[in-house]
């Protein structure tokens, strides 16, 4: 009983001081971690209690408005109370003049665009896996009810047994982004349609085009008015959408992990936006040159449905995934 009340005092006064909000100065920066649209991720070090922790940095200035930086906040700290092992742990959300800070579980082991790069392409089988695995994370960030909008390999993480845990979310419902799809709706409509055809261009071609587009522009994933490679026509186009949206991103993700380019990609993001547009004609299997398919039937049949989507096989996915034995 003494060994009990001793336990229930010291992890009272553990949790009291976890309730209480930290300041920038309690943690020690260990390293740069991360580079995102609205600031840095750090390792760091929460001085007191000595958890490791990834301390995420937003500058306010660049959030704009004070606005939406309470908006970012109040979402930040519904999340804090989530208990799935597919999303990132919230630990703290703060706040000072500057910045807004977000204190979370540390995820060890890179993002989704490092393995991308390291890796070059998955074979069919491990780029399944990983689009399973980040089904489930999106379904259960769906199960809160909220829909992602901008999914994108930067935003999945591998953690340190090399299962996926999405991070990212909090901007999902926020404010924020819909400025960005804002300026991203602006320029779809700007685009005139462009002549050629992606299918006249062989894969290598595409493949060739899709890294020199990534590489010339150091902010090119992060810049506020991006290329919507993975973001479906109907948000960017203000229409109403649902949480399906969510599915095309991963679609696009499964292609390119095993081709190395993104499946409405141009030589310029002009043209990635002229894609888009005609999206139900440019989405064709692409064959080698010896005219063999590229993704085996059941591949390509998946990566269509999750684009195109919505279908009933995918619903009925869906209830499978989220039953006990893949939920684990
Ligand atoms: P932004 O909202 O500005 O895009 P992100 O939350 O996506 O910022 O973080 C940017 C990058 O930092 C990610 O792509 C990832 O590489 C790294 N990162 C983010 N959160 C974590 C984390 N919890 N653990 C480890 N690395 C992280
Ligand atoms: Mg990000």
């Amino acid at each position: 009983a003494a060994v009990w009340s001793d336990y229930t005092l010291r992890e009272r006064a553990f949790l009291r001081k976890r309730r209480t909000k930290p300041k920038n100065k309690d943690f020690n920066i260990i390293t740069q971690v991360g580079q995102g649209g609205y600031g840095q991720v750090f390792l760091a070090r929460k001085k007191d209690t000595k958890e490791i922790c990834a301390l995420k940095v937003l500058n306010k200035r660049l959030l704009s408005k004070t606005d939406e930086t309470r908006h970012v906040l109040t979402e930040r700290d519904i999340l804090t109370n989530t208990r799935s092992e597919w999303l990132v742990k919230l630990y703290y959300a703060f706040q000072d003049s500057e910045s807004v800070y977000m204190a979370m579980e540390f995820v060890p082991g890179g993002d989704f665009r490092t393995l991308l790069n390291n890796a070059g392409c998955l074979i069919p089988q491990h780029a399944r896996f990983y689009i399973s695995e980040m089904f489930a994370a999106v379904n259960s960030l769906h199960e809160l009810g909220y829909t992602h909008r901008d999914l994108k390999p930067e935003n999945f993480l591998i953690d340190a047994r090399g299962h996926i845990k999405l991070t990212d979310f909090g901007l999902a419902a926020g404010t924020v982004s819909n400025d960005r799809i804002e300026s991203m709706k602006l320029r779809l409509n700007q685009v005139k349609d462009l002549e050629f055809s992606q299918i006249d261009r062989s894969i290598s071609e595409r493949q060739r085009l899709y890294k020199s587009l990534r590489s010339n522009d150091i902010h090119y994933a992060n810049s506020v008015v991006g290329s919507p490679d993975y973001m479906a026509l109907e948000v960017l186009e203000g229409k109403p959408y649902d949480y399906t949206v969510d599915y095309w991103s991963l679609g696009c993700m499964l292609f390119e992990a095993i081709l190395s380019y993104t499946p409405f990609s141009g030589q310029s993001s002009d043209e990635t936006y002229s894609n888009l547009k005609r999206w139900k004609q440019v989405l064709r299997c692409p064959r080698y040159d010896d005219g063999k398919p590229v993704f085996s039937d059941r591949t390509w049949q998946l990566i269509t449905s999750l684009i195109s989507s919505r279908n009933e096989r995918l619903r009925s996915f869906k209830q499978v995934m989220s039953q006990p034995y893949f939920s684990e």
